[in-house]
This record gives structure tokens, C-alpha cells and sequence, in this order.
């Protein structure tokens, strides 16, 4: 079998009393897409500076195919990782054309075979014809695709994307990120991206690992996370939840909405997370509509789903979410039934 690309064993790091990562593994495979996920400050940058050689290695090892590249008293410097990094600002050179910036680490290549690779770069991106141009003639979007193309035109093995995608507007985001992952999966090369964003995590990746508090807390494929997630913030990470309490009583939960199942103690007190889209909500009287009746408070519809408030006859309220433009009158009576598959206990803290 081959090194991974990555493989980061025992990596702990600390910026003076500041613990930013802790006893860390990861590995990231050959052409695979891994993405850091966590919320701001539990060390995500920290991992992917580290990995890039940006900071020295302090306690653990990080080897970079199959080689050592980092470990106490041992430090190989970022330009001899054979590593392409994006970062969030761009960062391109001004004084420079897209086309130098992208062949800036080809320097030393024969002139014909530079020519073929910044082409080629520029191809994927779809930007050949800016070669001539500078960065500040371009858009943001363009030019964070100049940035992913000059990490890419060297052909890494390994590509290293720290929150590459923030610093965009919505829409364009969606656009550069479609570009991004078609040219990482064109190239083959091995990913480690940090974001804060789940959603974004999970179009992107092959792989998440959730971090808090400089700990991987979790990690697996994105639709693992999403259906199996093992806490709470895990859960929460991926979107907005109900939260009920209940405790265990002969492996389930009852709740509102019947019994949900769980592997807890009797007697346990436990947290029941539900996701809006669990929810299924019909019109009263509607055939096949579900059996907890409630009222609506507010309903938002925002283009592709609907997001809804209700109370529920004890004054709970609870989120949904549902498909469509969807605008019941305040207080309309609905009824409502739980997709159990998507409700969650975990015990309370
Ligand atoms: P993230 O990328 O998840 O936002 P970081 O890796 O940037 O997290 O930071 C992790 C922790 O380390 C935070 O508490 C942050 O304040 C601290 N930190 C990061 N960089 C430095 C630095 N250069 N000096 C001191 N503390 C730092």
C-alpha cells in the first residue's frame, strides 16, 4: 500500500500557555479530500501551518509521503514539501501576470514544459484567457482561482486550502467551489482543507474530522456525520437542531413525537436532538398527516426550503424545515411526525 500523503501521528502544538492542538492523528490519502471542521479558534490553522512547515513541530511527527517532514529537531521547510497551499486572501503576487504567478513555482523547469503546465493549470480553472492580465484586473472569485491553479501547476502531491472560499461572496462561493473541486479531483492530488463551514465540508470532502478544542472529536465520511453524529456539538455543527429532554427507560426515549431509541441506562438522563428536516409537517386533516398536533408562529420561506417555528399544545416550540415555498398563516394548525431516523439522544453532560 502507499504512504498517505499526509500523515500527521501525535501532534500536539502549543502557542505559549495557549494548548492550540492536542495528541492529533490524521492521515489524508492519495487523491483523497479531507476537511478540518470546527468552530474558530480550536486549531484548525494550526494543523494545516504545521503540516505546510510554517511552524516547527513540537511534540509528534508529520511525515509527507511517506517521509519525515516534521518532528522534534527535525524540521524540512515549506518550499522542500512539495506541498501547494491556498490561502484565504489570495495572496498573488500584483507586480506580477496571472500567467508568471502561476508558473512562480516552475521557475526552474524548462520554458516549454512551464508554458504546457500554466496552460494547463489556467485550463482547469478556465482562465487561460486572463494569462496576460494582472491580479488586480480580476474578480475575487478569479482571483482565488489564480491561487488554486499556481498551488496546483507544480503537481503536489499534497495541496493544503485554508478556509479558501471565505473571503467570497455567496454566490460566487458556490461557482469557485464547483471549480475547485473539479480541479482537485482532476489532479489527483491529496487535500487538507480547513473550514468552519459544514456545509462546505461536506461538498467538498471525502473525509471530515470535526475538531474542538485542538482535538479531533470526530471524523468520517460526510454523510456518517450527518446521520450518525456521537455528541451533541457534533450534531449542532451540522445545522440547527431541536433539543428535547427525556430520560431512558427500556432502550428508547419517549418524547413528543414517540419513542426514540437509545443504547443509555434506565434511568439515564438523556438529550433528544432533532433536526428540522425530521419534521414532517401537513395540514390538519391532510390524509397521512402525523399525529402531534401544533400551530404555526412564524414560516420563512427562503426559495429552496421553508423554515418553520411551532408551538406544540404545551407552548414547546420546535424548528422545521420543509422542501418548497411554503406560507401557512400564522397560528394555522398543522400536524406533525418524526423521521426517527433523524433524532439523536445523546446523555446529558
Ligand atoms: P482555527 O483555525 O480553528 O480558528 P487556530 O489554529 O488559528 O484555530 O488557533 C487555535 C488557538 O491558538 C486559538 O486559541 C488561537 O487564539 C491560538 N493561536 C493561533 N495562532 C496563534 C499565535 N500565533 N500566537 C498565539 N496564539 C495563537
Amino acid at each position: 500500500m502507499s504512504s498517505p500523503a499526509l500523515a500527521l501521528d501525535d501532534v500536539s502544538h502549543s502557542y505559549g500557555a495557549v494548548r492550540a492542538v492536542i495528541d492529533l492523528s490524521l492521515a489524508v490519502a492519495p487523491g483523497e479530500v479531507v476537511c478540518l471542521l470546527g468552530p474558530s479558534g480550536c486549531g484548525k490553522s494550526t494543523v494545516l501551518r504545521l503540516a505546510a512547515g510554517l511552524e516547527e513541530v513540537q511534540a509528534g511527527r508529520i511525515a509527507i509521503n511517506g517521509i519525515l517532514a516534521g518532528a522534534p529537531g527535525t524540521h524540512v521547510p515549506p518550499e522542500d514539501r512539495n506541498v501547494g497551499l491556498v490561502f484565504q486572501d489570495f495572496a498573488l503576487f500584483p507586480h506580477l501576470t496571472i500567467c508568471n504567478n502561476v508558473g512562480f513555482g516552475l521557475r526552474s523547469r524548462d520554458p516549454v514544459v512551464r508554458r504546457e503546465r500554466i496552460l494547463a493549470a489556467l485550463g482547469d480553472v478556465g482562465l487561460v484567457h486572463a494569462e496576460q492580465a494582472f491580479p488586480h484586473m480580476l474578480s475575487g472569485g478569479e482571483q482565488q482561482r489564480v491561487a488554486l491553479a499556481r498551488a496546483l501547476a507544480p503537481r503536489p502531491r499534497l495541496v493544503l486550502l485554508d478556509e479558501p472560499f471565505s473571503g467570497l461572496d455567496a454566490r460566487l462561493r458556490e461557482q469557485v467551489r464547483d471549480v475547485t473541486v473539479e480541479a482537485l479531483r482532476k489532479s489527483g492530488t491529496a487535500t487538507l482543507m480547513v473550514t468552519h463551514d459544514a456545509e462546505e465540508a461536506m461538498f467538498m470532502a471525502d473525509r471530515i474530522a470535526v475538531m474542538r478544542d485542538g482535538r479531533i472529536v470526530q471524523e468520517g465520511t460526510p454523510i456518517d456525520l450527518y446521520r450518525h453524529p456521537i455528541s451533541l456539538f457534533v450534531a449542532a455543527f451540522f445545522g440547527e437542531i431541536n433539543r428535547l429532554a427525556g430520560t431512558a427507560r427500556h432502550g428508547e426515549v419517549a418524547t413528543r413525537f414517540g419513542p426514540v431509541p437509545t443504547g443509555l441506562a434506565d434511568g439515564a438522563a438523556a438529550e433528544v436532538v432533532i433536526r428540522p428536516e425530521a419534521l414532517r409537517v401537513s395540514l390538519a386533516g391532510e390524509t397521512g398527516s402525523g399525529t402531534v398536533p401544533a400551530r404555526v408562529v412564524s414560516a420563512h420561506p427562503l426559495g429552496r426550503s421553508t423554515r418553520l417555528v411551532l408551538a406544540l399544545d404545551d407552548g414547546h416550540r420546535v424548528k422545521a424545515r420543509i422542501w418548497g415555498l411554503y406560507h401557512p398563516a400564522v397560528g394555522a394548525p398543522v400536524m406533525l411526525a418524526l423521521d426517527p431516523r433523524q433524532a439523536f439522544v445523546f446523555p446529558v453532560d
